[in-house]
C-alpha cells in the first residue's frame, strides 16, 4: 500500500487529499490533515474521487489510446502517438501556411495544471503566432479577473480562508458556497460557531442552502446586483458610515461614483432588486459597521453581461468602507475550478499574458517574447471563449484544438458550438474521457491523463499553489497534457524549419521552473517557490526568492498595484440582464451547480451514489406558477428560449422566486434533450442560454435566459 499526497481536481477550494493505491489502482482517499484548505476534511465529491477513477475505467469511458476519424461520423479508429501528432501537425501546419496563424486555435481549461497551461499559452502565442488561446475559464473567472484589475490594480484576490475566523460580516453574493464550495462553508460554519455575533448575509435570487446560516437573505431580482450594491453605497453615505479617512488615503474616484449613487434611492433599488428598503439599509449597515467584513463571490456575479461591472460596484463597497486589508476583511472572489487561478497566473487567455502581463501593454509584450527567445509575441488580440466558436462557426478559425474541456456541453447557445464544430476543417480534442459530446466531432482524439495518474501543480482561490501528483501508473496510452502540447510543438518547429526547440522541458517541474522565473519582479513574483518548497508544504503567492513563506493577505499597507499606489473606484452603471423576460418568455432562468455532481460530470456520473442527491435534471419553479399553469409535480415541460427547447420533468419549489425557473447545469446527453430554434437535435440546459457577454471580461451570461415553460404535449 502506498500514500500519494495531491490535491482534489473538482473545486477551487483545492483541498489536499492523501491518495492510497496498491501500486497499480488507486484503492482510497482521504482528506489531508496537514493542507491548511482543508485539514483533513473533504465533502462527497473529494471523499469519492478513488471511486469514481476505479469506474472510469472498468465502464470504459477512459480514453486509452490516440484515435482517428477517417471522417465525420465514422467510428474513430485506434493509431500509434506518432501517427497522430504527426496528423495534427500536417494538419495545422497547412491550414497556418493557406489561411494564417489566425485560422487556428486553442480552447483549453481551468482543470488542466499550471505546466500544462503555460506550454499551450507559449505553443499558441509564442510559436505559432496567434493569441487564439482561451479557456473554459472564460466561462468562470474572466469577470472577477477584470474587476481586480480596474479597481485594485491587479488580478489578485487579497484575502485568505483564515479570514472567515476574523471577520464579523460575511457578505456572500453570487455563491451557493453551501454546495458549489462544500469545505468553505464548513468551515464557514464553524466560524460562526466559535462566533455568534458574526453576521451572513446571502444575496442570491435563490433561497440556496447557503441561506440556512444567514442572518438575511436579500431575494434580489436575477441580474439586479450593480444597482443593490449601488443602493448599499447610497445609504452607507447617506448614514454617514463610509470611512472618508480610508477614501482619502488610499483611492481615486470616489467623487464620480457618488454622482451615480446619488439616484440609487432605497425606493428605486427596492423596486428594480424586489427587495425591501429596511432589508436594504441592514445589508448596508452590517457591510459598513462591522469591525471586519469579508465579501465571498461567485458565478453569480461572474457569468454576467455586466460581470465586470458587478465585481467592480462590490469591491467599491469595499473601499469606500475601508473593508479591506486587514484580517476578516476584504473582497474573495471563489474559483469555481480546481485551476483557473493558476491559467490566469501563466497567462492562458486570449487577452493576457504570462504573470499577469497585458496583451495590450507592447511592454509586455516584449517582455515575454525575450523570455521565450522569440521575436515577437503578436498585439492582434485572440478570439475570447464565445467569440472563437463564433469565429469558427463562420468559417475564420478552421483548426481548434481543445483540451479537457466539453464545450459541445458547457458553452453558451449550443446551436452555435455545434456548427463550430461541424464546419471546422480539423477538431483536435485532447481528453481523458471518451464520453464527453465533443468527442463526437474530434477529428483526432488525443487520450490524456488525468488526476492521480498526472504530476504539477494548481493555485486555489486563496492564491496557494498545491501539487498534484500521480499516484499509480499512466493507464493505456495516456500522457500528461504539457507533454502532448510540447510533442505537437517541437514537430510543429521541425515543420516551420526552426533547428533548434522553444520547448526542452523533460518534466513537469522544468516547465514550473520556466514559468517560475517569468514572474521575476511581478504581482504575483514566485521565484522563491520552487518544487522542493512545495514538497513540504502549499505556499501562497507572492513567494520571491529568498522568502520562505508566502504572503496570506494583500493590500494590508494600503498601497495599490497602480501607477499611483491607490485603488480606484469604478462607476459603473446599472444595466438589466441582455435578455429580460417578456410576454413571450415570462421565466427568468437562472442556472447553476448541484452538491455532488460536477460540470458535464464525465467523472461524477460514473458513479451511482452520486445521483442520490438529484437522481435526474428537472426545472425549478415556484408552486404558484406551477398552479397557475395547471403543472403537476414531476409533469414534463418544455423550457424554451430564443435558442431552442428542452424536456425536463418540473418541480415545485419556493426556493424559487416567482417567474424564475432553475435548472442545473450538469445534465447533458441522453438524460436532457433538446432541440435548437431551427430543429437540430441538441442537449443539456445551455440548448437555452444566451452567448451575451460582458464588454470587459467576454464572460457570458450563463446565470440568465428567458424562457417560456410549457405542458409538453406527449405523442
Ligand atoms: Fe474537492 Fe472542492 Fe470538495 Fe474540496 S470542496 S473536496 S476541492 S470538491
Amino acid at each position: 500500500m502506498a500514500e500519494t499526497r495531491s490535491t482534489c481536481p473538482y473545486c477551487g477550494v483545492g483541498c489536499g487529499v492523501v491518495i492510497e493505491s496498491d501500486g497499480a489502482q488507486i484503492t482510497g482517499v482521504r482528506g489531508d490533515p496537514a493542507h491548511p484548505a482543508n485539514f483533513g476534511r473533504l465533502c462527497t465529491k473529494g471523499s469519492t474521487l478513488h471511486l469514481t477513477a476505479s469506474a472510469a475505467v472498468t465502464m470504459q469511458t477512459r480514453l486509452l489510446q490516440p484515435m482517428r476519424r477517417a471522417q465525420r461520423g465514422a467510428t474513430p479508429q485506434a493509431i500509434g502517438w506518432d501517427a497522430a501528432l504527426d496528423t495534427a501537425t500536417d494538419k495545422f501546419a497547412q491550414v497556418i501556411r493557406e489561411h494564417g496563424p489566425d485560422a487556428v486555435g486553442f480552447y483549453v481549461s481551468g482543470q488542466l495544471l499550471t505546466e500544462d497551461y503555460y506550454v499551450f499559452n507559449k505553443l499558441s502565442k509564442g510559436l505559432i503566432g496567434t493569441n487564439n488561446i482561451d479557456t473554459n475559464s472564460r466561462l468562470c473567472m474572466s469577470s472577477a479577473v477584470a474587476g481586480y484589475k480596474k479597481t485594485l490594480g491587479a488580478d489578485a484576490p487579497p484575502a485568505c480562508y483564515d479570514d472567515f475566523q476574523q471577520a464579523q460580516c460575511l457578505f456572500i453574493t453570487g455563491s451557493n458556497t453551501a454546495w458549489a464550495h462544500p469545505i468553505l462553508f464548513r468551515r464557514i460554519e464553524d466560524a460562526k460557531a466559535a462566533n455568534p455575533a458574526m453576521k451572513i448575509v446571502v444575496a442570491d435570487p435563490r433561497r440556496t442552502d447557503t441561506c440556512e446560516i444567514a442572518d438575511l437573505h436579500l431575494a434580489l431580482q436575477p441580474g439586479t446586483d450593480v444597482m443593490l450594491f449601488h443602493g448599499m453605497l447610497h445609504l452607507m453615505l447617506w448614514e454617514g458610515w463610509t470611512d472618508a479617512a480610508y477614501i482619502a488615503a488610499h483611492t481615486t474616484g470616489f467623487d464620480e461614483l457618488k454622482r451615480t449613487v446619488r439616484d440609487c434611492t432605497p425606493e428605486r433599488v427596492a423596486q428594480v432588486c424586489g427587495i425591501s428598503k429596511d432589508d436594504l439599509l441592514e445589508a448596508a449597515r452590517l457591510f459598513a459597521t462591522s469591525p471586519a467584513t469579508l465579501s465571498l463571490y461567485c458565478q453569480g456575479l461572474n457569468q454576467s453581461s455586466s460581470g465586470t461591472a458587478k465585481n467592480a460596484a462590490l469591491i467599491n463597497l469595499h473601499l469606500a468602507t475601508g473593508q479591506i486589508g486587514r484580517p476578516g476583511a476584504g473582497p474573495f472572489s471563489l474559483t469555481g475550478q480546481p485551476n483557473a487561478m493558476g491559467g490566469r497566473e501563466v497567462g492562458g487567455l486570449a487577452n493576457l499574458l504570462s504573470a499577469h502581463r497585458d496583451l495590450a501593454n507592447p511592454a509586455h509584450r516584449a517582455e515575454v517574447a525575450a523570455l521565450w527567445g522569440v521575436p515577437a509575441v503578436p498585439e492582434k488580440p485572440g478570439k475570447t471563449a464565445v467569440e472563437m466558436f463564433q469565429a469558427a462557426a463562420d468559417g475564420e478559425i478552421r483548426a481548434l484544438w481543445i483540451a479537457c474541456t466539453n464545450p459541445a456541453q458547457s458553452m453558451p447557445d449550443q446551436a452555435t458550438v455545434r456548427r463550430a464544430l461541424e464546419r471546422c476543417e480539423f477538431v483536435v480534442v485532447q481528453e481523458a474521457f471518451s464520453t464527453t459530446a465533443t468527442c463526437d466531432y474530434a477529428d483526432l482524439l488525443l487520450p490524456a491523463t488525468t488526476w492521480g495518474e498526472k504530476d504539477g501543480t494548481v493555485t486555489n482561490s486563496e492564491r496557494r499553489v498545491s501539487r498534484v501528483r500521480n499516484a499509480v501508473a499512466r493507464p493505456g496510452e495516456t500522457r500528461d497534457d504539457w507533454l502532448i502540447a510540447a510533442d505537437f510543438a517541437r514537430r510543429l518547429e521541425a515543420r516551420l524549419g526552426r533547428t533548434d526547440t522553444l520547448f526542452p522541458y523533460a518534466d513537469a517541474e522544468s516547465v514550473w521552473n520556466e514559468h517560475r522565473e517569468s514572474t521575476r519582479g511581478r504581482d504575483l513574483d514566485i521565484t522563491g517557490m520552487s518544487y522542493a518548497m512545495l514538497e513540504a508544504a502549499p505556499q501562497q503567492w507572492p513567494l520571491r526568492e529568498g522568502e520562505s513563506t508566502g504572503r496570506a493577505r494583500l493590500y494590508e499597507d494600503g498601497v495599490f498595484p497602480t501607477p499611483d499606489g491607490r485603488a480606484r473606484f469604478v462607476d459603473v452603471a446599472y444595466k438589466p440582464v441582455a435578455e429580460p423576460r417578456d410576454a413571450r418568455h415570462p421565466f427568468s432562468l437562472t442556472t447553476g451547480r448541484l452538491r455532488d455532481q460536477w460540470h458535464g460530470m464525465s467523472r461524477t456520473g460514473t458513479l451511482g451514489r452520486l445521483f442520490g442527491h438529484a437522481a435526474e435534471p428537472s426545472v425549478q419553479m415556484h408552486p404558484q406558477d406551477m398552479a397557475r399553469r395547471q403543472l403537476r409535480e414531476g409533469e414534463l415541460v418544455h423550457v424554451t428560449s430564443r435558442r431552442g427547447s428542452i424536456v425536463l420533468p418540473v418541480a415545485g419549489s419556493t426556493d424559487v422566486g416567482l417567474s424564475q425557473a432553475f435548472i442545473a447545469m450538469h445534465w447533458g446527453g441522453e438524460y436532457l434533450s433538446g432541440r435548437s430554434s431551427t430543429g437540430e437535435r441538441l442537449a443539456g440546459v445551455n440548448v437555452l442560454t444566451t452567448p451575451a457577454f460582458c464588454p470587459d471580461s467576454k464572460q457570458p451570461e450563463l446565470k440568465h435566459a428567458a424562457v417560456k415553460i410549457l405542458k409538453a404535449e406527449l405523442p
